[in-house]
């Protein structure tokens, strides 16, 4: 069910079920939009502090069940612990998912798992809070050891130092970081819950669609302004038809203009490893610098670096490398140790003139 068609799967419908009219009025509406095929709802709420609307329960999956009934629109909701499957289940519910506070929780994803032992539903993850891959992993390979197949990822940004402008910092290269751990498993984006404004949303869902996501989840409701959870991001029906249109999803799909997005982020994350290895290549450096001064040997051994340099422009003839690069960069690298080299015999011999002056 969640490895769709070759059009991004749109799940919409609001934050959180608040009346069977208002869930309604929604989903009437939605149906309206041939692009959107599932409606979501939140049943029980996941409140950061206690005594705010923590959702209506079990009376909004009878809702639920009225809106599938009505608009055949398949159904999905939230589950966090045994409970919450039970009654889903019971009332019909379609789809499954796991929420970003319930996937840093590995107790929970089991409790989850455990319940769905030997039922065939599909069942989508939601991204931990926390940027840990692991976790987001995990929690797929909880579910699956529980039996279930149709999975599918939910990217709705993660919590970092600075989330500025967005609510979820979305860091776009876990995109292709999670691909790469859970290759084939579909990944849809909740730009609603990245954003955590309206009017981000139109580029947010651009950009996760660029980068290939298999759909949008995106908070719908008949009345945002009035809306008891995440008032701010929620659009109306007609909002999401705007915004569905302007994102021109045949477009995105087909074309995938976007490979550079997944190109640059890779080259980041080569570069970085880059960074991190002359990082670590100059520490050597400086404690080969301490051994020379330590034993009085001389910086620069003309032996060592021809040999350094034949073996490295070897090495980069054998991989395909361009030899005149390579030796441009080691030519580099190695002035710059020798200049670190040079500045450890300095220290020391503002550290103990005495040695200086023997
Ligand atoms: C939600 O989808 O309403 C929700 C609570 O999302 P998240 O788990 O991403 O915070
Ligand atoms: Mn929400």
């Amino acid at each position: 069910m969640l490895n769709g068609g070759p059009l991004p799967t749109v799940i919409a419908g609001p934050c959180s079920a608040e009346s069977e009219e208002q869930m309604l009025q929604t989903a009437r509406e939605l149906k309206k939009d041939h692009r959107v095929s599932i409606f979501r709802a939140g049943i029980w709420k996941p409140r950061t502090r206690p005594g705010l609307f923590e959702g209506v329960g079990t009376v909004g999956l009878e809702w639920l069940q009225t809106v599938k009934q009505e608009t055949g629109l398949l159904t999905t909701v939230e589950v966090a612990n045994t409970q919450h499957v039970e009654e889903a289940l019971k009332y019909g519910v379609d789809i499954l998912w796991v929420g970003a506070r319930t996937t840093v929780n590995p107790f929970s994803v089991q409790e989850i798992a455990d319940a769905l032992q030997g039922v065939d539903i599909p069942v989508m993850v939601k991204n931990p809070v926390n940027p840990d891959l692991q976790l987001w992993l995990g929690a797929l390979e909880r579910l699956n050891r529980a039996g279930i197949t149709d999975l599918g990822l939910i990217h709705r940004g993660f919590s970092t130092p600075s989330n500025k402008p967005y609510r979820n910092h979305p860091k776009w290269q876990t995109i292709q970081e999670i691909r790469n751990l859970a290759p084939g498993i579909p990944l849809l984006c909740d730009p609603s819950h990245i954003a955590g404004r309206r009017d981000l949303l139109e580029t947010v869902s651009q950009q996760a669609l660029r980068l290939g996501a298999d759909g949008l989840m995106i908070e719908t409701h008949i009345n945002p302004d009035v809306a008891l959870s995440d008032a701010s991001q929620q659009v109306t029906p007609a909002g999401l038809d705007k915004l569905l249109t302007v994102l021109d999803l045949e477009k995105e799909k087909v074309a995938q203009p976007e490979q550079l997005q997944d190109l640059r982020a890779l080259i980041d994350r080569l570069d970085n490893e880059l960074l991190n290895v002359l990082f670590l290549r100059a520490d050597v450096s400086k404690r080969i610098g301490e051994y020379k001064r330590a034993n009085s040997l001389d910086i620069y051994q003309s032996g060592r670096w021809q040999q350094l340099i034949e073996n490295r422009l070897k090495a980069a003839g054998d991989i395909g490398l361009d030899e005149e690069f390579v030796k441009a960069i080691f030519d580099a690298i190695h002035g710059f140790s020798l200049g670190l080299q040079n500045e450890v015999f300095a220290a020391s011999a503002v550290d103990n003139p005495v040695t200086q002056a023997k």
